[in-house]
C-alpha cells in the first residue's frame, strides 16, 4: 500500500481527530515516531541541533563553538529575520546552519535559504535552547524535541482511509474537467460542454491551475502567477524482500550528491502496508522549475535504489521492486516573491466576490475559535494548500473547510 507521498495525522484538533477516527471506524494506529537523520555516513537523532553528540568531530566541536558565539553574540536580538538564512544562522550558528538545514532546504525546497522568508516557520524548525545543545553534544538529551510526538494513521487503506466521511457524504462528480470559469458570468464551464452555474465558488484547484482556468488575466495577474513556485516530487516506492534494516519510522537525509531527501518505511505506520518479511521504503526527491530533476524516471529511480543500498536499508539493488511516481505539486515555496504575487491576485479577485482575509498572503492561518470565525466568505472562495498558497498539513484544509461551511451566506 502506497500514499501518494508519506502521510500521518499529527493533528491537535479535536475535530479532525474525531472525523479521521470516524471515517476508519476507530480503527487506527496510534504511536509515537522515532524520527531520524543521516548525514554523511552517520545516523542522528532528530532534531540533529540538539543530537550533535552523534555528529563526528571536529564538525561537533565547530558546530558547538559557533552556536555559542552566536547566542552569545550581539546578532540575537528579537528582531524579525529578513530571510531564512538570517534565522537558521541566529538559531542554530552558521556552522551547523551550512552544513545540515542549509543543505536540506536546497533539497526540499529547492531555494537557498536566502530565497526563503522566515513567516513560514511556526514550530516546524526547532529553536533549541543553549543547555539542550550542550547537553545534546555531550550525549542523548532523553527527551523528544520534535514537533510531532505521536501520530495517527488508519489500521487499514492507507492515509486516504482518512477521507472516506468526507468522501462518502459529499456529492463528488467525478471525471469531468474544467474547460473554462466564467467569474462575471458565474459559470463553470466543462470540456464536455455542460455549465454549472454558482451562487458560491469554492476552489481547492492549486491558485495558478485556476488562474489558467479564466478566460482572460491583466498582464500584471499573469505575472504575479509565473512567480508563484511550487515544488514537484518524484516519490520512488522500493519494496525489499526483507525486514526493514532500520528502526527509524522516516528519517531525513543532508548529503547534497544524494537524491534521497526524506524516507519513510511504510510498514511502520501500520503492518497491513506491506507483506510479511518485506519493507516497504518510499523516497522523495524533489524539483522544481528553480532545481529540475537531473535524469529521466529510469536513471534517477536506479539512482534512489544505489543510495538506499550504499545508506544500508536494502541488501542490495537486485533485491528489490522498485518504481516512481510523479506528484506535481509537493510543498508551495513561500520564496520573497510569493507574498508580493498572492496580495497581486487575491486583489484582482475581489471583484468577482472573493473577501480578503486577515492572513491571506500568509503561509500560516490561525484557527483560534476568534479568528475562525472573523471570516465571511463571498461568492469566491479558495480552501487547501494549493489554492490557498499556504503551509497546510491536511487537518488545516478540513478545518478551512468547516471554516467556510460555518460561513457560507447560502
Ligand atoms: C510529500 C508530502 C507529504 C505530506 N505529508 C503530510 C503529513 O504527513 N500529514 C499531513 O497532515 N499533511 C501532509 N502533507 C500535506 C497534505 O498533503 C496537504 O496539506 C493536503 O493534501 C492538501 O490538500 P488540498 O485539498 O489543498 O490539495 P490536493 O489534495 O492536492 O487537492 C487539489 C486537487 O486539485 C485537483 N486539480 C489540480 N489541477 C486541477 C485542474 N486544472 N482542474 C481541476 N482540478 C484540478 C487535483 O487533482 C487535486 O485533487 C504532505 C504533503 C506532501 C506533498
Amino acid at each position: 500500500m502506497w500514499d501518494e507521498g508519506p502521510h500521518v495525522s499529527f493533528t491537535k484538533h479535536d475535530y479532525v481527530k474525531q472525523l479521521f477516527a470516524d471515517s476508519v471506524g476507530q480503527q487506527f494506529n496510534e504511536f509515537a515516531t522515532i524520527v531520524g537523520n543521516y548525514f554523511r555516513g552517520c545516523w542522528i537523532t532528530h532534531p540533529a541541533q540538539v543530537s550533535l553528540h552523534q555528529v563526528p568531530e571536529p564538525l561537533r566541536s565547530q558546530c558547538v563553538d559557533s552556536f555559542l558565539k552566536t547566542r552569545r553574540g550581539a546578532g540575537t536580538a528579537a528582531d524579525k529575520p529578513a530571510d531564512f538564512q538570517e534565522w537558521l544562522d541566529r538559531a542554530f550558528g552558521p556552522i551547523f546552519a551550512e552544513n545540515l538545514p542549509a543543505v536540506y532546504t536546497r533539497k526540499y525546497w529547492t531555494r537557498n535559504p536566502r530565497e526563503l522568508t522566515a513567516d513560514w516557520i511556526g514550530e516546524r524548525v526547532h529553536m533549541p535552547s543553549v543547555d539542550d545543545v550542550l547537553r545534546g553534544a555531550r550525549g542523548p538529551l532523553g527527551k523528544n524535541a520534535h514537533y510531532i510526538t505521536k501520530v495517527r494513521y488508519p489500521t487499514r487503506g492507507g492515509y486516504q482511509a482518512f477521507a472516506t466521511k468526507l468522501r462518502n457524504e459529499a456529492n463528488i462528480h467525478f471525471g469531468s474537467r474544467i474547460a473554462t470559469v466564467d467569474l462575471i458570468g458565474r459559470r463553470v464551464i466543462l470540456e464536455n460542454g455542460l455549465e454549472h452555474t454558482y451562487t458560491q465558488l469554492i476552489s481547492t484547484i492549486p491558485l495558478p491551475e485556476f488562474l489558467r482556468l479564466l478566460p482572460s488575466l491583466p498582464a500584471t495577474v499573469a505575472a504575479a502567477r509565473e512567480a508563484l513556485c511550487c515544488t514537484e516530487l518524484m516519490v520512488i516506492n522500493v519494496t525489499a524482500r526483507h525486514p526493514t534494516r532500520r528502526p527509524e519510522t522516516w528519517f531525513y537525509v543532508y548529503d547534497e550528491d544524494l537524491l534521497s531527501t526524506r524516507i519513510n518505511f511504510t510498514e511502520r505506520l501500520s503492518p497491513h502496508n506491506a507483506p510479511p518479511q518485506t519493507t516497504g521504503i518510499q523516497v522523495e526527491v524533489y524539483g522544481s522549475r528553480f532545481r529540475p530533476f537531473a535524469g529521466d524516471v529510469t536513471a534517477l529511480t536506479r539512482q534512489v535504489v544505489n543510495e538506499l543500498s550504499a545508506m544500508g536499508l536494502i541488501d542490495g539493488p537486485d533485491c528489490v521492486d522498485a518504481h516512481a511516481v510523479h506528484i506535481p505539486w509537493g510543498n508551495v515555496v513561500f520564496d520573497h516573491d510569493a507574498k508580493p504575487a498572492l496580495e497581486v491576485i487575491w486583489s484582482w479577485l475581489e471583484q468577482f466576490g472573493l473577501s480578503r482575509e486577515s492572513e491571506d498572503t500568509h503561509p500560516l492561518t490561525n484557527w483560534a475559535e476568534g479568528a475562525r470565525r472573523s471570516t465571511s466568505a463571498g461568492p469566491l472562495a479558495f480552501a487547501g494548500r494549493y489554492a490557498q498558497w499556504k503551509y497546510f498539513w491536511t487537518d488545516d484544509c478540513v478545518l478551512r473547510g468547516q471554516q467556510l461551511a460555518e460561513n457560507l451566506s447560502c
